[in-house]
């Protein structure tokens, strides 16, 4: 099947009298015949349900079919974005452990490790993607577990070299988990590149009608664990808390989606609700058209800002003279990275601030890929946090906007521009 196709038909297969869409399962339980059965199921002896914190089936078949869309062999769903980089970090390190991460993350994501994880005692090495892969290569440790970074960066733009940095990776015998929100599986799909594990805030394309907040974890199934038992003890050796199993050997190429489902969630319980997976498999049967026309409108909306004498600079990775244009025709359908792109407008922060509150149909909104389009400055907003160095080192400049073009008519995305410039001039 075509990836189009995947959209529309994957995941939920309904047999003969069944509800065509996923039905929505509103329960917190699920019935058993004997005390043996539910034993069983406890100790993963036996696949079922028996509790929503753990499994859903609603849950289930949407991540079935992301799971198809990003060509995985497991996938779970969790209830955001931030929780699945979470249990991405949190399913192989511990106290002790160590990470390196690209510094061009998105902002929340950045908090995360090096506030929340670092409490932990995980800690994390920001490098720049761009670095050669000497310079990458000194960045790992004994103790290194994996390698993070996104396909495209929230909000920097910058593209990830997914096969430089899975060579690194797998040179040092960690996994490549790749957070690959910005261009969705239709326009990139990483694994093919050499990832090891994708992740998703399906919050954004996926969903794409700003409708739940919501997460995605999908394992390729290619790392080999086993050949590393130290290192991946936690997935190779016996596990205390289920009876001394091997989640290596007892659920082969599924091991790092059971144990994230059988701990974390167990534990730590992100678990979405049904009804938002539900809306979320609303929004993937169109993915494949939505995104494709966010990315059309990006594309318009960049060449059209570049020709305004009021702009300082505009990011699109999909110009053709962007230092990254050469990664998007090797790794996007289209050479387009996604519907988001930056710019600046002459006269620095102020100025910028000035344009955006002077849009009128483009919505200021802490959102982004989102049906509508939408404007947010990240020195003001979601890295309001972040001191000057760091945003320097995230690639943010204090006149950033980012804009994430909708799926209005490009037409009017560019005529609303254009009665700010004049509003501003
Ligand atoms: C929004 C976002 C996240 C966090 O997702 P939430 O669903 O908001 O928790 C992670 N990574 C990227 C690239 C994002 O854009």
């Amino acid at each position: 099947m075509t990836i189009d196709t995947k959209c529309v038909q994957g995941g939920w297969q309904p047999k003969r009298g069944e509800p065509r869409q996923p039905p929505i399962v509103a329960s917190t339980t699920f019935r058993y015949e004997t005390t043996q059965q539910m034993a069983d199921l406890f100790d993963l002896k036996a696949a079922g349900y028996f509790y929503t914190r753990l499994q859903n089936p609603t849950n289930d078949h949407v991540a079935g079919k992301i799971c198809a869309l990003e060509g995985g062999v497991a996938a779970m769903l969790t209830s955001s974005g931030q929780a699945a980089s979470t249990y991405c970090i949190l399913n192989l390190c511990q106290a002790g452990d160590h990470v390196v991460s690209s510094a061009q993350i998105y902002g929340g994501t950045y908090n995360l490790f090096n506030v929340s994880l670092k409490k932990l005692g995980i800690e994390f090495t920001f490098v720049d993607p761009d670095a050669d892969e000497e310079t990458l290569a000194s960045a790992f440790r004994p103790n290194t577990k994996c390698v993070f970074g996104e396909t495209v960066a929230n909000p920097s733009g910058a593209v990830l070299d997914i096969e430089k940095f899975a060579r690194l990776a797998h040179a040092h015998g960690v996994p490549l988990i790749v957070d690959n929100t910005f261009p969705t599986p239709v326009l990139c799909r990483p694994i093919e590149f050499g990832a090891d594990i994708v992740m998703h805030s399906t919050t954004k394309y996926m969903d794409g009608h700003a409708a739940q907040v919501g997460g995605a974890i999908v394992d390729s199934g290619n790392f080999d664990w086993e050949k590393y038992p130290e290192r991946f003890a936690g997935l190779v050796s016996p596990d205390p808390s289920y009876h001394g199993l091997s989640y290596t050997k007892t659920f082969g190429k599924a091991a790092f989606i059971v144990k994230a489902t059988a701990q974390l969630m167990r534990d730590y319980g992100s678990i979405p609700s049904p009804f938002n997976a539900f809306i979320l498999n609303l929004g993937l049967e169109s993915l494949h058209l939505r995104i494709r026309r966010h990315a059309e409108n990006a594309l318009a909306a960049a060449k059209w800002l570049r020709s305004r004498p009021e702009v300082a600079w505009v990011n699109y990775a999909g110009l053709e003279d962007s230092p990254y244009y050469g990664l998007c025709r090797k790794q996007f359908e289209g050479a387009l990275p996604s519907g988001v792109l930056t710019f600046g407008i002459k006269g620095g922060r102020e100025k910028s601030i000035k344009f955006m509150d002077s849009l009128k149909m483009i919505e200021i909104v802490t959102h982004v890929a989102d049906a509508r389009s939408c404007v947010l400055h990240p020195a003001s907003h979601t890295h309001r946090q972040l001191t000057d160095e760091q945003l320097a080192a995230a690639g943010i400049p204090p006149d950033l906007i980012r804009f994430s073009c909708g799926l209005e008519s490009a037409e009017d995305i560019i005529a609303d521009l254009e009665q700010a410039f004049a509003a501003i001039s």
